[in-house]
């Protein structure tokens, strides 16, 4: 066969097959055509799954009758002054969209460009283009999609339940929908309204009404900014996850990308917050100059790429981390609710119920002295300690309801806190062992940690091999007096073991730091005095990320007075 050109319209085809993936493809480029063209409302009408109507309305400045046939030619924009692909600053530029669609479906575009007398439409059927003609439209732009795909028809194979795609183009609306506060959405699919949040709504009211009122109650502000690239959101709890990273949200000058640098950022800055194979709530909303990002890596415009990749990299760690650090921990608010669900309302007393009571609280050992608990101070948010149940809960009340700590957790991340403290300052105190300790171990696990001595004696261990099935313990962290150090190592030697899994030299050393700190912190089954139980309500309030342990659980929940009241049905 002659080598011949394609045509224009298996050209478009061809395009479409990247730019125009699914129903929620289209519904994306035309819903950020409508944003470019300074809507402030926009309403998307779905049908059949997007198969049988996708129409997106917008009161934006429309499209003027001259242009009305350049829009659907490819690689047509209005929206690069002088090709320049380093200023970008439309969520649209390559001129692909329209045309593409145009090409495997039918379409009409009708418009009225600002302060026009008249509107018109456009007709484009799989490709072929009809005459402009006048029609009847008060203002802006109305874009139908009809019969998608029809004219590719393997396509159509490749198309999920009609649940899906509704789902995703709901998905894609509502992300553009977070990025743009200012701007008023609605999508609904058949007669069923999945989205409507009305123009010029604050951040918070916008997340509020697209991601529940959870999501801001369980999750810190955040604000940074580095050389000219600026950072917004908000960071949610550790104990605020789910096993799907479909709750994380990031921007990147109003455009809304899935980015492996972002995700790789957010999973390290929670990286010994949170257990392995859940995911944080985030919303990151970075802003910059649009020369310090090329947004132009992938048809789809759904990836970037920095060009300071490891400046932005630790902006968004260290933004994150400061707002989860900031403060004096903050309870989830979800979990509360859940804990005051779970309490039963207490049944039709029984017969013989007050004798049993009594009995009951007899056996109950005695309250330690009052005088011997503080007052609750409104300066200590969490409280003053007022008994200690099962040797593992310390209950405290606080200035506005009561509070619940897991003593075992909490000390848990306060001696990791400690560790990796004083790791970061002078290096880690440690306590040389006046007789060393002979560790038994076998053979393999000895290895394991001969291999590893260097990183064990900067988180504080410092051992040598000793005979074929032995370590010899010569220094241990002195905040882990009083611990096993045989327990703690044999630990160790099962964490070495794990695949390294590419994390750098700082993560493994914080592993270890978290192991040791778990291992020693069994103080589950300790009674404690009412004073130390004080002291370590204490440092949690003056600890970073003390909200939950290091496997990512709550380390304590809060029940506001309103909770209890509910409880007990006063409210
Ligand atoms: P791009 O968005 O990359 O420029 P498109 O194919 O999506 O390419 O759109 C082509 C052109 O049509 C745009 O540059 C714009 O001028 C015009 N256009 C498309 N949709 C709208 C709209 N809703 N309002 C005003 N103009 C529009
Ligand atoms: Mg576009």
């Amino acid at each position: 066969m002659r080598i011949r050109r394609l045509s224009e319209s298996t050209i478009n085809r061809i395009a479409a097959g990247e730019v125009v993936e699914r129903p929620a493809s289209v519904v994306k480029e035309l819903v950020e055509n409508a944003i470019d063209a300074g809507a402030s409302t926009i309403a998307v009408a779905f049908r059949g799954g997007g198969k049988t109507l996708i129409r997106v309305v917008d009161d934006g400045f429309g499209i003027e009758r001259g242009d009305m046939a350049l829009a659907i030619e490819r690689h047509a924009t209005s929206k690069l002054s002088d090709d320049d692909l380093i200023d970008i600053r439309s969520l649209g530029f390559r001129g692909e969209a329209l045309p593409s669609i145009g090409s495997v479906s039918r379409m009409t575009i009708a418009s009225r460009a600002k302060g026009a007398l008249e509107a018109f439409i456009l007709g484009v059927e799989g490709g072929s283009v009809s005459q402009t003609a006048p029609a009847a439209l008060a203002r802006g732009t109305e874009i139908e999609v009809r019969d998608l795909f029809f004219a590719v028809p393997a396509r159509l194979k490749f198309l999920k339940a009609e649940r899906s795609e509704t789902t995703e183009a709901a998905d894609v609306v509502r992300r553009l929908a977070l990025a743009h506060p200012a701007i008023g959405f609605s999508f609904a699919s058949e007669e069923r309204v999945l989205i409507d949040v009305p123009a010029a709504q604050g951040f918070e009211a916008r997340i509020a009404k697209l991601l529940g009122g959870d999501f801001v109650a369980n999750a810190r502000a955040l604000s940074a900014s580095r050389e000219d690239v600026g950072i917004e959101g908000y960071a949610g709890l550790p104990t605020f996850s789910q096993a799907q990273a479909a709750r994380q949200f990031a921007f990147v000058n109003g455009r809304p990308v899935r980015d492996k640098l972002i995700a790789g950022a957010i999973r390290g800055a929670y990286a010994d917050l949170m257990p392995r194979g859940r995911f944080p709530s985030v919303i990151l909303m970075l802003t910059c100059r649009p020369d310090r990002v090329d947004v132009n890596v992938h048809p789809a415009k759904a990836e970037v790429r920095f060009r300071d990749s490891g400046m932005v990299r630790g902006l968004i760690v260290s933004a994150i981390r400061e707002a989860l650090a900031a403060g004096t921990p903050k309870a989830d608010a979800t979990l509360a609710r859940a804990a005051a669900q779970s309490f039963r309302p207490w049944p039709p007393q029984p017969a013989g119920f007050e004798e049993k009571q009594a009995a009951f609280m007899m056996d109950m050992p005695p309250l330690a002295p009052a005088a011997a608990f503080e007052m609750p101070d409104a300066s200590h948010p969490l409280g003053a300690a007022r008994a200690q149940l099962h040797n593992a809960y310390i209950v405290a009340q606080s200035p506005d309801g009561m509070i619940l700590v897991d003593q075992h957790a909490a000390h848990e991340r306060l001696v990791y806190e400690r560790l990796k403290q004083e790791r970061q300052g002078r290096g880690i105190a440690t306590q040389p062992l006046l007789v060393p300790e002979v560790v038994d171990v076998d053979p393999v696990a000895r290895e394991r940690l001969d291999a590893a001595r260097g990183m064990l004696a900067e988180a504080g261990v410092v051992l040598e091999a000793f005979g074929d099935g032995a370590v010899l313990v010569r220094e241990f962290p002195a905040a882990l007096a009083g611990g096993s150090i045989s327990a703690i190592v044999c630990d160790l030697a099962d964490e070495l073991a794990e695949p390294e899994q590419g994390t750098g030299v700082e993560e493994r050393i914080n592993h270890v730091l978290a192991t040791m700190a778990c291992h020693h912190s069994v103080r589950a089954g300790r009674s404690l005095r009412p004073d130390e139980m004080n002291a370590l309500l204490r440092e949690m309030e003056a600890t970073p990320n003390s909200g939950q342990c290091n496997h990512g659980r709550p380390t304590f929940i809060e029940l506001k007075l309103p909770d209890i009241e509910r409880l007990f049905g006063r409210r």
